[in-house]
């Protein structure tokens, strides 16, 4: 959903009806299927919650999506191997595929790096429970309370 990483669905901006009810029932999907691999979270993010982007991950269990077709080389790379989010990864530290994203300019990049190292240290249902009062796909972590 960003940039180069983007795996298209986030292109167009223009809310269609099929938009609207494919949204509508990706919201039964478990709550870690909310979480972009790369520390994105999607529930609370502005172009999920408008239907122009389906999520890093809404889609591909129920065979909706084809990640074959995916461009985000961080999806493929994390979802081929079962993770729920980089955060779950033995290579997290070395991997140049994160790294050249979370490495990015900007504040929201800094932010995906923090969710997944939160993610790491702290456990999903921590994490969710943070994520979920956020306004964006990015937000305010902090220590477990
Ligand atoms: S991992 Fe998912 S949320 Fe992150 S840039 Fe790729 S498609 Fe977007
Ligand atoms: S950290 Fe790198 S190697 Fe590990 S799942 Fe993510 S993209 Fe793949």
């Amino acid at each position: 959903m960003h940039g180069p990483y983007s795996d298209g669905y986030a292109k167009s901006r223009v809310e269609t009806p099929k938009a609207s009810r494919y949204h509508g029932h990706m919201s039964h999907e478990p709550p870690r299927t909310y979480i972009g691999c790369c520390g994105a979270y999607c529930r609370t993010c502005r172009a999920f919650k408008d239907g122009s982007c389906k999520g890093c991950k809404l889609g591909y269990a129920t065979g909706e999506r084809d990640l074959a077709k995916a461009k985000c080389r961080i999806k493929v790379c994390c979802m081929n191997r079962g993770y729920q989010s980089c955060g779950d990864c033995p290579d997290l530290d070395t991997c140049d595929i994160i790294h050249s994203f979370h490495d990015k300019s900007g504040y929201k990049y800094r932010k995906y790096r923090e969710s997944t190292q939160f993610i790491r240290q702290y456990g999903y249902e921590e994490y969710i429970r943070q994520a979920n009062a956020w306004t964006n796909a990015y937000g305010k972590l902090g220590p477990p309370r």
